[in-house]
C-alpha cells in the first residue's frame, strides 16, 4: 500500500492491537487496518466466526409460532424541544390507573406501561430522536409508533422536519399531537398545513395521519391520544409468542454501587422468568431480580413489557440484544464470543457504509439499489434546487432518496441517519461541527461538500455510473474558536484564538464557520503566538490570526483547518 509504517501501526492502536514494527498480525488485523487506511480489501473474511447469540435469537424467532397473541405497542414521543415531549410523557404516566393503583410509586427505568380499557401501551421514556436512531443504528428497532408532539401556538420547527424524516426512514407510523391547545394563541390548523406539505395529511382532510389535540398541561386530549395509538397499533397487528424463550432490547443500563450492573430490558418477544439465563450485548447472567415500572417485583415479564433486570455480568450498551440461552456454559460462551467480536464490529461498519467512490461497484454487484442522501444546505432556496436537481437523477438501477434534507451546519444526529440508513452526507456551502465530524470519522460515513450545484448533480451522475475520477479529500487537522476581534490599520482585523481541537497550522487551508455555513475558504496569512510567528499551534493554546483577503470576524466564529489529499487509489 506504500503507507508509512507508523501510521500502520497508529491505525492498529485504534482498534485496540499494539504491534511493534516488525510484528506478525493475523489476516483479519491486517484486514482491518487497511480498510481503515482506505484501501478495500476484496476478501475481507471479517465474519471470522458467526455471532452464536445471533444464531440463538434466530433460532427463537423461528421456533413454534402458532400460539401467537397481540402485544401491546411500543411508542416514541419526538418533536422539537419545548414543545411538550417531557410534560406528555409525565402526563400519560400520572394519569394511569395501574400506577395509582400500586400506590404511586414509580421508578423511571427507561420506559414504561399504561393500561387503557384493560390494553396495554408502552412508552419509552427517552423522547427525541437522538435514542431512537442510535437504538436504530445498532440494528435495534424497538418502536411501533412514534407519536410527533408540535406545539400548536409555535407550529413545525426544524426538529419537528428532523424528527419526521427519522420515523419516515425507519418505516414507523406517526400519530401527530398538537400540544399545548390550552395556549391562547394555539393554532392547529397551521400544524396540519404544514405538515400536510411534508406527506402527513389528516384523515379529517382526505388523509391518512391522525392528529390529536392535546394539552399535556391542562390534561386534556389524553384520553383521545391513548386511543388513536391502540387503533393504529391494532391495523399493525403486532403478534409475539408469549410461550418462547425471551428475546429483548436493553433501553438503558447503568453500574449501581451496590446492587451492581443493572439493565432495563424491553421484551420483544417470549417471556423472561426470574432465573433465566440470559446475554446482553457481550454481558451474560442468570436474572437475579426482576421489577416493572411501578417497582413492583415480577416473576415474569411477557412481550413489550420494560423490565429492570439484576445479575448481569457487566454493563450492556443501550440498543444490545437480549436473548435467554438454553444453559449457563452456553450464556457465557456467547458473551465473550461477543467480546471478541466487539473489536471487529467497527471495521465491519465500513462495509456497510456507502460512499460515491464505490457507489458503482455497489450497484453492479446488486448491494445498492437506492442511493440515500442527507441533503444539508446554508439557505432554504439551494436546498430545494439541489432537491430536485438529484430526484431527477433517478434511472433504472438506481434510486435517488433524500432522506432529509435542512438548513444550517451537520449535526451528530444527521450522522446517526446516516449510519441507521447507510447514507451519504451533502452539505452545500456547510460544514459538520467537531462532534458530528468525529462520528462521522468513527462511522465511516462519507460527507462530501460542495459549493456549486452543477457540480454536485455531476458528481453523483458520474458516481452512479462508476465514472467518478478519484477527488481529493478533505482532512482537517484542527478546529479554533474566535475570541477577540482586533482591528488593525487599513481596516484590516485580526483574531485572537483559541484552539479546540488538533492543531492550528500556519500552512493550512481555512475555513471560517458562523452556525455552520461557510463564510470564507482561503489561507492563512499570519499565525502568531503574542509576538512571534508560529508554524503551530496545539490543542488548548491560544494564539492570533489574519486570513488572506478577509477582514470580517466576529465573535464565536470557528476556523476549520484543513489540508486537501488525493483519496487513496484502490
Ligand atoms: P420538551 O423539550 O419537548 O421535552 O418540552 P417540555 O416537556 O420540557 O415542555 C417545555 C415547556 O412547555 C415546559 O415549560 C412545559 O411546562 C410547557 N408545556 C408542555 N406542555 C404544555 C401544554 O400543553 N400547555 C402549556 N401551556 N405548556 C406546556
Amino acid at each position: 500500500m506504500n503507507v508509512n509504517p507508523t501510521k500502520v501501526i497508529a491505525e492498529m492502536i485504534k482498534h485496540g492491537v499494539l504491534a511493534t514494527i516488525n510484528q506478525q498480525i493475523d489476516y483479519e488485523t491486517a484486514a482491518i487496518a487497511a480498510i481503515g487506511l482506505g484501501y478495500e480489501v476484496t476478501e475481507a473474511k471479517l465474519e471470522v466466526e458467526e455471532d452464536l447469540g445471533e444464531l440463538l435469537t434466530a433460532e427463537q424467532e423461528a421456533a413454534d409460532t402458532s400460539k401467537t397473541s397481540l402485544r401491546p405497542p411500543v411508542v416514541t414521543i419526538m418533536g422539537h424541544v419545548d414543545h411538550g415531549k417531557t410534560k406528555l410523557l409525565d402526563t400519560i404516566r400520572s394519569a394511569d390507573v395501574i400506577a395509582t393503583e400500586a400506590g404511586g410509586i414509580t421508578q423511571h427505568i427507561g420506559a414504561y406501561q399504561v393500561e387503557l380499557q384493560g390494553k396495554k401501551i408502552t412508552f419509552l421514556d427517552t423522547p427525541g430522536h437522538e435514542a431512537f436512531t442510535a437504538m436504530r443504528a445498532r440494528g435495534a428497532q424497538v418502536t411501533d409508533i412514534v407519536v410527533l408532539v408540535v406545539a400548536a401556538d409555535d407550529g413545525v420547527m426544524p426538529q419537528t422536519l428532523e424528527a419526521l424524516s427519522h420515523a419516515k426512514a425507519a418505516n414507523v407510523p406517526i400519530v401527530v399531537a398538537i400540544n399545548k391547545m390550552d395556549r391562547e394563541e394555539a393554532n392547529p390548523e397551521r400544524v396540519m398545513t404544514q405538515l400536510s406539505e411534508q406527506g402527513l395529511v389528516p384523515t379529517q382532510w382526505g388523509g391518512d395521519t391522525e392528529y390529536i389535540k392535546v394539552s399535556a398541561r391542562a390534561n386534556t386530549g389524553i384520553q383521545d391520544l391513548l386511543e388513536t395509538i391502540l387503533l393504529v397499533a391494532e391495523l399493525g397487528n403486532l403478534q409475539s409468542s408469549p410461550q418462547r424463550r425471551a428475546t429483548g432490547t436493553i433501553v438503558e443500563a447503568e453500574m449501581d454501587k451496590n446492587r451492581g450492573p443493572i439493565a432495563t430490558v424491553l421484551i420483544g418477544n417470549g417471556t423472561l422468568n426470574l432465573r433465566d439465563y440470559v446475554v446482553a450485548g457481550a454481558t451474560w447472567g442468570r436474572v437475579r431480580a426482576m421489577q416493572d415500572d411501578k417497582g413492583r417485583k415480577l416473576r415474569k415479564a411477557e412481550p413489550s413489557t420494560p423490565a429492570e433486570i439484576l445479575g448481569l455480568s457487566g454493563v450492556p450498551q443501550a440498543g444490545d440484544t437480549l436473548v435467554v440461552a438454553p444453559d449457563e456454559n452456553t450464556a457465557k460462551e456467547i458473551a465473550d464470543q461477543r467480546a471478541r467480536i466487539r473489536r471487529f464490529e467497527e471495521a465491519a461498519q465500513s462495509i456497510k457504509s456507502v460512499n460515491l467512490d464505490d457507489l458503482f461497484a455497489q450497484i453492479q454487484a446488486g448491494k445498492v439499489k437506492e442511493l440515500r442522501l442527507i441533503l444539508k444546505a446554508d439557505v432554504q432556496g439551494s436546498l430545494e434546487a439541489i432537491a430536485q436537481t438529484l430526484q431527477k437523477l433517478t434511472n433504472d438501477d438506481v434510486k435517488v432518496s433524500i432522506l432529509h434534507r435542512g438548513t444550517g451546519g451537520i449535526t451528530e444526529s444527521d450522522v446517526a441517519l446516516a449510519v441507521a440508513s447507510s447514507a451519504i452526507i451533502v452539505g452545500f456551502n456547510v460544514r459538520p461541527d467537531a462532534a458530528a465530524k468525529r462520528a462521522a470519522d468513527k462511522n465511516r460515513i462519507e460527507i462530501r461538500f460542495y459549493d456549486i450545484i452543477y457540480k454536485l448533480s455531476e458528481d453523483i451522475e458520474l458516481a452512479m455510473k462508476g465514472l467518478l475520477e478519484p477527488t481529493f479529500h478533505d482532512v482537517t487537522d484542527g478546529y479554533a474558536e474566535v475570541r477577540q476581534v482586533f482591528r488593525l490599520p487599513k481596516n484590516e482585523q485580526a483574531a485572537g484564538l483559541i484552539v479546540t481541537e488538533g492543531r492550528a497550522a500556519r500552512n493550512a487551508q481555512v475555513r471560517l464557520l458562523r452556525n455552520g455555513a461557510v463564510i470564507y475558504d482561503g489561507t492563512v496569512s499570519a499565525l502568531k503566538r503574542f509576538k512571534d510567528d508560529v508554524r503551530d499551534v496545539a490543542q488548548g493554546y491560544e494564539c492570533g490570526i489574519s486570513l488572506t483577503n478577509f477582514n470580517d470576524f466576529q465573535e464565536g466564529d470557528t476556523l476549520e483547518f484543513y489540508r486537501k489529499e488525493q483519496i487513496a487509489v484502490k
